[in-house]
Order: structure tokens, then sequence, then C-alpha cells
């Protein structure tokens, strides 16, 4: 799809704080309108494809749904291609994937292609995609430290920068806060004289702990990506995808401090073991580490509601993980922050008037059912703090049952999948034929007195 110039072509210049997946997305929408676009990194990149400090994420499984891709390939078009040519590995949902939910494996229908490739990896070629635009300039190196605004304060005129203990000041029409989690643009708004956003949190305590191998092709038969997700009795899961040039990631995650993953090789292998099928155990056992075991911890995840601020600044506005950070266990946050890019290329195509009120209202909508999804999906696990057991023992019911259907019926296959790959609502899992195979499949056994490990 091309993007529609607006109108207002020549909306000035447009300053992206953050060069992260979110950052990226952005600039590519906004190179569309602005004269210049200019993305200001805190790292300094070196394109080597290895994890940097900012984006430290990046060691672990970065699974990118269907639908992300999708936005990617609006933005790029060819971008999945290009990607496969250098070496990603594309791959065909669900026959060549094998996805345990609920203690069952999703009846392997082919439902469409993805694209599996290491962070790093992906960051670098978008990052070489947008700053291929004449209009899009990179500094990196620099921190952004804090707005500029109008003697009034009624509009954000550009940002300062600090850089090796000098500052440097620059002017633009409009300032996006790509920073990430941490919720520097809220911060800023409180600054500058507005409410905060309101913050939803949800406790989760998930710790990820992750490495790197070079597995020989075939390393699991037809398979090229095992998910194997956390169950009530076991609240452990393990990802191993195959990547680039025939690199593969294995993460582990758990929640609760009990069930985190370890970071000595030994006892990492050990909690993968006893999560990976026969085929996936054989095939790591033996295999090469090219990295060392990288871990992150993941204390909750965090939604900010911008959009229901009353009183916002002109020329100020956030974007991807500074408005939403889903619990990544379930893979969307970068699939939401192309989704809200694609909300503000939106927007801009009827100009930059009111565009912050504007842009939050569209980018919610994007957030709305990821984020239902997913805390429903942790507030299964009786782990997570604040969930009435009675409902965490419902939901996770509801959820065994479904996957339990979804074991046999590709139709209920294919829901699910559309639901965890965003492509479809995760509301169609309500649909009558879903229900009825649910209710078919409903546990029946009486709950165990103690918790099963296999
Ligand atoms: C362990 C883990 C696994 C994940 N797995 C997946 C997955 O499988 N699939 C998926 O879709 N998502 C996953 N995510 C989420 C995903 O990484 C993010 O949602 C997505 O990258 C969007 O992030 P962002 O660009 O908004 O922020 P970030 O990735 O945090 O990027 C923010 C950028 O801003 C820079 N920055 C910060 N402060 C400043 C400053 N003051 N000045 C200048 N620059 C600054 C940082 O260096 C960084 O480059 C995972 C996250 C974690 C933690």
């Amino acid at each position: 799809m091309n993007l529609a110039r607006s109108s207002e072509m020549g909306a000035g210049h447009a300053l992206v704080l953050g060069a992260g997946i979110s950052g990226l997305c952005a600039a590519r929408a906004l190179s569309e309108v602005y004269d210049r676009v200019t993305l200001v990194e805190r790292d300094t990149l070196t394109g080597d494809g290895t994890v940097r400090r900012g984006a430290p994420q990046g060691a672990h499984v970065h699974s990118l749904t269907v639908r992300g891709a999708n936005v990617l390939e609006e933005f790029f078009p060819g971008f999945a291609d290009e990607l496969a040519t250098d070496g990603a590995t594309l791959v065909t949902a669900l026959s060549e994937v094998d996805i345990v939910f609920f203690g069952s494996l999703l009846h392997k229908v082919p439902l469409g292609t993805v694209l599996q490739a290491g962070r790093p990896f992906l960051e670098e070629r978008l990052r070489a995609k947008v700053c291929a635009a004449p209009n899009v300039t990179l500094l990196d190196g620099r921190e952004a430290t804090a707005p500029l605004t109008t003697p009034d304060r009624t509009r954000v005129t550009g940002a300062r920068l600090a850089r090796s203990g000098t500052f440097e000041d620059i002017d633009a029409d409009l300032v996006v806060d790509a920073m990430g989690r941490a919720g520097r643009g809220a911060t800023w708004l409180a600054a500058l004289g507005y409410d905060k956003p309101a913050e939803q949190r949800q406790r989760v305590d998930v710790a990820y702990a992750s490495r790197r191998y070079r597995l020989p092709p075939g390393a699991l038969g037809p398979n090229k990506a095992l998910l194997v997700g956390a169950t009530p009795a076991r609240p452990r899961g393990l990802v191993l995808t195959q990547q680039e040039d025939n690199l593969w990631v294995l993460s582990l995650y758990g929640f609760g401090r009990q069930d985190h993953p370890p970071t000595a090789p030994d006892e990492f292998l050990l909690f993968a073991q006893e999560l990976a099928t026969v085929e996936a155990w054989e095939a790591l056992r033996n295999a090469d580490p090219v990295t060392g075991v990288a871990s992150f911890a993941y204390p909750h995840s965090v939604r900010r509601h911008f959009h229901r601020l009353r009183r916002l600044p002109d020329g100020l506005i956030s974007i991807g993980d500074a408005i939403c950070s889903l619990n990544p266990i379930y893979g969307a946050g970068m699939t939401v922050a192309a989704l809200e890019a694609a909300a503000l290329r939106d927007c801009l195509a009827d100009g930059t008037r009111d565009l912050p009120r504007r842009f939050y209202r569209s980018a919610a909508k994007s957030v709305q059912l990821s984020w239902l999804f997913a805390t429903l999906a942790d507030r299964s696990m009786p782990q997570v703090p604040g969930t009435r057991p009675a409902l965490a023992a419902l939901l996770a019911k509801s959820f065994r049952a479904t996957m339990r259907a979804a074991a046999t019926d590709p139709r209920v296959a294919a829901a699910v999948w559309n639901a965890v790959s965003l492509t479809g609502s995760p509301a169609d899992l309500a649909r009558p034929h879903i229900i009825a195979a649910t209710l078919r499949n409903w546990p029946r056994e009486k709950p165990k007195a103690s918790p099963e490990r296999r």
C-alpha cells in the first residue's frame, strides 16, 4: 500500500526520540508528511547484529506476529522477502510450528507465513530501510533529556539532547516519545503542568533466560519452532525458534520467583529439558551455544491512558511501549508498536491539527484487544497476584478446554492462531462453534491437591 501524502505536505520537522521498533515505525510514517524527520537514539548504533544496551530484550526471542509483519510490509513492500533473502527464516504456521498451549498441541493446519529472525537482525534492517529515505536523519549516541516548549507551555517545540556532557537543543514541529516503557513522555507532561496519564499495571513477575545456538538444518524435523506455554500447574514456558543463518534462540520463562529460569548453563538446560519435546531436547543437548545465557526480569505490564487526558500540549506524542508494555510472553509488543505507527499515518492523512488527541484515541484501539487478551491470559495463572482464585480457575479451565478443542478441530486451531497472531480478534474465540467445541472439551477432572510437574 502506498502512503497517501498529506495535503499538509511540508509539515516541517519531526523529532523521534528512541530508535527502537516503535521509533523506527513512527519515523517511517512521519517521513511521508514532514519535510524532515530526525531520529535520536541514546545508544551508539554499531549495526553488527549484537544486542545493544537500550534494547536488552534483543537477546530473547522476538516473534513478529503475522499482523505485525503485514504492517511492516505496508510500510516497506517486499520487506519479508528481503529479510528471507538475507537469511531470516520463513515458516508456515502451524504446519512447521509445534505450539503447545495449556498442554495441548494445536492442530497443524496451514495458516500463513511467519517471519522468524533475531531482534537485532530485524531492527537493523528496519533501520536501514527507514534511514534510506532522503528526509530521515539518525543521530545516535545522544540522550533526550527534556522537552522544549513555548513560554505558555501549550506547545512542545523540540527537545534537549545530551552528548558527552554537552547539550544541544533541537527545534521541531512534532516530538515523538518512542523511548520505551520508562514513560518519559508521561513524566514530561507532569513537568510541564499537565496531568500524567492514569497508569494501569498488571503485576506478572515474569523472568526470561535465553541463549542462542547453532543447530543443523532440520534439527527439529519438519518444524522450525517449538512453543510450549505455561500452565497454572507448571508456570514455565519455552520457545525455541530458528532465526537467521541457522541460529536458533532458546528462551525460557517462568511466572513467580520460584519458577524463574536459571542462568547457570547446566541448570538452564535442565529447565529446558523439563519442557522440551524429545526431539527438541535431543537437538539442544548436543548443540553448540554461540552466546552466554542472558536474563531479563519483567515485573509488570503497564498501560498509560493518554487518550483519557483532558489537556494535552500540541506537538508531543508517545508511542509504543511508552503507551503500553505488554507481558512479552504473548509476543505482541512490536505488532502493537507497528499498528500505532499505522494509526499515526492514518491520522496524519487528515492533517496535523489536534494530532495528539486524535492519535491517542486511535492508538488506544490498537492497544485495547491485545491488553485485554494478555491480561485475561495472565489472570488464568494463580501465580499472578490480584486475581481471585475462582476467576483464575475458571479462566484456566476455559483456556484448557479451548486448547483441547484446538488440538483436533482445525477451525478452533485457526481461531486461536488468529487471536495470537492478531490477524483476527480474540473476540472470535467467543463465536458459537468455538464455544460449543470448548464446552465439549471442558475438563471434568477434579483439581489436583498439589501442582503436577513433568
Ligand atoms: C524479554 C522480552 C521479550 C519480548 N519478546 C517480544 C516478542 O516476541 N514479540 C514482540 O512483538 N515483542 C516482544 N517484546 C516487546 C518488544 O521488544 C517491544 O514492545 C517493542 O520493541 C516496542 O518497543 P519500543 O520501541 O516502544 O521501546 P524500546 O524497544 O524500549 O526502545 C526504546 C528506544 O529508546 C531509546 N531511548 C531510551 N531513552 C532514551 C533517551 N532518553 N534518549 C534517546 N533514546 C532513548 C532506547 O535506547 C531504545 O532504543 C519483548 C520484550 C521483552 C522485554
